[in-house]
């Protein structure tokens, strides 16, 4: 799948969305991508999940993980084209990301992380974290979109379906700050319109 074709999907479903966010990693920014707005349509996450999963045929994959709430529909889309089994962590009640649900991992298994954009990669290095303390192997990590603009720092092998290069600041360094705006958190505030 081309950049440009993954670049329309998203333009289209409007989930390039432009404002003063904190991203969840806690840095600003005045871009935000909101993954579910494409991804709620099965086709297109059929489609993008299929991509994906084209970049790590070759690495006999045995289970897709991906981090909650974000990553759950596409490594579940990813899981399908490869044909295995998708499981997600989520924080427990202290905060800490966990492997819930009774899902396990067979000894030494080879896991695929996915997650639906890449920031700091914060999400998917702990992803990885869990996944290796219940005794799987992590092989490789993938995102819908990598907008760490090159500083991404995983421990695996790491493929995007797009590169954005959108800037990010620390609070105390964003320009949109000092210009008087006030961030919104739009993870949260389209989580609870949900409910
Ligand atoms: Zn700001």
């Amino acid at each position: 799948m081309r950049r440009e074709e993954v670049l329309h999907l998203l333009e289209e479903a409007g989930a390039v969305r432009q404002g003063h966010f904190e991203l969840s990693s806690g840095r600003h920014s005045g871009h935000y991508i909101q993954c579910a707005l494409v991804l709620q349509h099965p086709q297109h996450a059929e489609k993008l999940g299929r991509a994906l999963a084209a970049e790590f045929h070759d690495l006999a994959i045995g289970c897709v993980a991906s981090p909650a709430l974000g990553g759950i529909l596409l490594g579940y889309e990813v899981a399908r084209a490869l044909g295995v089994r998708s499981v997600f962590v989520e924080r427990d009640a202290s905060g800490q990301m966990a492997l819930r649900r009774g899902f396990q991992f067979a000894p030494e298994e080879r896991v695929l992380v996915v997650e639906d954009v890449w920031t700091t990669g914060g999400s998917t290095r702990e992803t990885i974290g869990v996944v290796e303390q219940e005794g799987a192997c992590v092989v490789a990590a993938g995102a819908l979109i990598d907008r760490s603009g090159g500083h991404l720092e995983l421990p695996v092998r790491a493929e995007a379906l797009l590169e954005m290069n959108v800037p990010s600041y620390e609070p105390e360094d964003c320009p949109l700050c000092h210009a008087g705006s006030v961030a919104v958190r739009p993870g949260s505030r389209f989580l609870r319109a949900t409910h």
